[in-house]
């Protein structure tokens, strides 16, 4: 392993930088240069997290009461900051975690987005006024926040995912404890660094980083901390939100995906066919909501599977940082394991690997974690490849008799995130928009996507507590407290039943 850069990112508590109480560090690589060392971070331990949170804890009451479009001016310079630091952070984002770069420019494009919007959010933030049932009395509602939360957050957009609940969190004034996944510490930091420049007071934010098992579990323990967002799978979300519960905290989780593109007999084959490559390839398939399932109406299955194998087998493999990459490494040794045992489990179970299949190898490609472009057709519903989340290049194609039958399959699995129609039919869209299980629906337009001032997140095993962006977000981050003033100036009792 060779090491091109030694720096020792730290934590950072209460506005400064520093080490963890123990210590120890750990080493990140890149993804398509796996021997070369590209920082080394802080090993946090429960310690530091009870820090973190105190810090957060002391720095609540100032922040709170900081008049929220105060707070929208320091996101506004943050968002100035990000903008100066947009290219070299869309960078980081490629080396540290692999993406293509154009993907990974897109994404510090919607981080900005979200502070934008959120910075905005500190003039609207809205509460409602309401006749009173009772003479001479006021009634209306007010947000306060939570307090200090936790923001536990996924490898696959170390940018994006964290801004769109940092953001929020403190627009509505709440203090933050953040906790990157261990994967892409590179990045948090950076994000870090974008609102310690613009001004954020010391303690508002805190970052550590260290393995989720203690440090992500001491925070979402901590009595200190009143709300947890948490990003990641659904085996770590379910945990989370059972323990969240038990101790009365404010809770929402976004987790897996198996998301499916249904294609109708009607639909433009040429536009579906490009949404669905996109959707499976594009960013390694490593997206939330990536499609891996194509569900296809029967009479057009031979003819989207010839453009469809045709379209994958163009695509470009290579490191994300060349421009002309379509398909870059997978995140680590881990994923790209995973998506190996996949297919292999896949083949096995029977169905037809049409395209791809293999790890790349040879030169530079043995230098990085890549795996083909890989379709199986012939897939049906009861296969694991066809239920579980792979996370990775892979796309399973299912015949299906027709529409009810096609939503039957979409719907036949544990997850709910996103979904896709290809049609032409204005009624059967709408049926199928009426009775699909997934949190966002697209309609002749890939599963990917989402816009910051729409809510974000999915149903069933994708999802559980208050969508995210949007007005729900500063539904999540706050509290509502309803008000009522008798402003009469006489004595009298008025009946109350409650
Ligand atoms: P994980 O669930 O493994 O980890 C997510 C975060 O939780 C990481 O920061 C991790 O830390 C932390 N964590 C791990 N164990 C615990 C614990 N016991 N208590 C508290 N925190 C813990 O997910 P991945 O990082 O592997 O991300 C991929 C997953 O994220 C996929 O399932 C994907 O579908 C999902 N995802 C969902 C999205 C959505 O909006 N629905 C969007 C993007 C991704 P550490 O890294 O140190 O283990």
């Amino acid at each position: 392993m060779t090491t091109t850069e030694t720096r020792t990112y730290q934590n950072y508590i209460g506005g400064e930088w520093v080490d963890s109480v123990s210590g120890e560090t750990y080493a990140i690589t890149s993804p398509a240069k796996k021997q070369e060392v590209i920082g080394h971070f802080q090993r946090s331990n429960v310690e530091d997290a009870l820090r973190a949170a105190e810090a957060a804890d002391a720095a609540r009451a100032a922040w709170a009461d900081m008049p929220a479009p105060g707070r929208g001016q320091i996101l506004y310079r943050a968002l100035d900051v990000l903008e100066r630091r947009a290219e070299e952070i869309a960078r980081t984002i490629t080396i540290e975690e692999g993406k293509p770069i154009a993907d990974a420019r897109g994404e510090v494009r919607r981080a900005m987005n979200i502070i934008e919007y959120s910075a905005g959010e500190g003039r609207r933030m809205f509460g409602y006024t309401t006749p009173s049932e009772l003479a001479s009395t006021v009634a209306y509602t007010v947000r306060r926040p939570l307090g200090a939360v936790a923001l536990i957050t996924p490898w696959n957009f170390p940018i994006a995912i964290p801004a769109w609940k940092l953001a929020p969190a403190l627009i509505c004034g709440n203090t933050v404890v953040f906790k990157p996944a261990s994967g892409t510490p590179m990045s948090a930091v950076k994000l870090v660094e974008v609102f310690e420049e613009a001004g954020l007071p010391p303690g508002v934010l805190n970052l550590i980083t260290g393995p989720g098992a203690l440090v992500g579990n001491a925070l979402v323990e901590s009595p200190q901390i009143q709300g947890i967002s948490f990003t990641g799978s659904t085996e770590i979300g379910t945990d989370i939100y059972a323990r969240g519960a038990r101790l009365l905290k404010k809770v929402q989780c976004e987790m897996g995906g198996k998301n499916a593109v249904i294609l109708l007999a009607d639909a433009d084959l040429d536009k579906a066919v490009g949404g669905i490559v996109q959707g499976a390839f594009g960013s390694t398939g490593q997206r939330c909501t990536a499609t891996s399932r194509a569900i296809v109406e029967a009479g057009i299955h031979e003819q989207f599977v010839d453009q469809l194998l045709d379209r994958t087998s163009r695509l470009k493999i290579g490191d994300g940082l060349d421009p002309e990459v379509d398909v870059s490494p997978l995140s680590s040794q881990y994923q790209q394991d995973k998506v190996l045992e996949y297919i292999g489990i896949g083949t096995e179970e029977g169905a037809n690997l049409a395209h791809g299949g293999h790890a790349v190898t040879g030169g530079v490609y043995d230098e990085g974690y890549y795996v083909e472009p890989t379709v199986f057709t012939g897939v049906s519903r009861d296969m694991r490849i066809a239920k579980e989340e792979i996370f990775g290049p892979v796309l399973t194609v299912f015949e299906a008799q027709d529409l009810d039958d096609a939503v039957d399959i979409s719907n036949s699995v544990q997850f709910g995130l996103s979904s896709s129609v290809y049609t032409r039919d204005l009624h059967r869209a709408h049926r199928y928009i009426n009775t699909v299980e997934t949190g966002m629906v697209h309609v002749n337009a890939p599963t990917l996507g989402g816009e910051v001032h729409l809510p974000f997140g999915g149903m069933k095993a994708s999802g559980v507590g208050q969508r995210e962006q949007g007005t729900e977000a500063v539904d999540f981050f706050t509290e509502v407290i309803t008000v009522y003033i008798d402003y009469a100036d006489e004595a009298r009792t008025q009946a109350r039943f409650i």
